[in-house]
């Protein structure tokens, strides 16, 4: 397999707040290439980073998981996109909804039609993630077009676990 053909992630997790509403399954895609000023994940920045995520390991990850979730969530992995799209189908077919953090500011539309939600915009430190009401950082219901920022700035007061302000970046 060619370096560019990587589609390496870390252990998924359980996460609460990233998408709201939802139990979200989460795995970070190694060999993210946006580089943002201040970026607190750069492990993830090297593509041998992790272990190949494959459509039957990823398959094996959601047996394991689904009776305790609603949603999968990629942070990263648009610079791979048919491997992600396979990923997405999968998780819609399983009932599940999709997610993408991204610190792009625009994603192709062949991998929006398989999310339901999506966050796009570096992270900056000046402007602060989604819960900051100076946000560059936008999170979107994709069916509707619908800004969602709201629903993670009403919670201000709880921070946003790590990944959000920064992996997603
Ligand atoms: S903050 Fe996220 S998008 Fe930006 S470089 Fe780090 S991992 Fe990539």
């Amino acid at each position: 397999m060619g370096l560019n053909m990587k589609f390496n992630c870390l252990p998924p997790s359980i996460v609460f707040q990233e998408v709201p509403n939802e139990i979200s399954l989460c795995f970070s895609i190694t060999g993210c290439k946006v580089a943002c000023t201040g970026c607190h994940s750069t492990e993830l920045w090297h593509a041998n980073h992790g272990n190949h995520l494959s459509n039957t390991s990823f398959r094996n990850w959601l047996t394991k998981y689904q009776n305790l979730i609603s949603c999968v969530l990629f942070f990263g992995g648009e610079w791979q996109a048919k491997a992600l799209i396979e990923k997405l189908r999968i998780a819609k077919s399983w009932g599940l909804k999709t997610c993408l953090y991204s610190g792009e500011k625009h994603i192709d539309i062949s991998i929006c039609e398989h999310l339901n939600f999506l966050k796009t915009g570096p992270w900056q430190s000046t402007l602060g993630g989604l819960d900051s009401i100076d946000s560059n950082q936008v999170f979107r219901n994709v069916q509707t077009g619908e800004k969602l920022n709201h629903l993670f700035i009403k919670n201000n007061h709880h921070h946003l676990s790590k990944g959000v302000n920064h992996v997603a970046a």
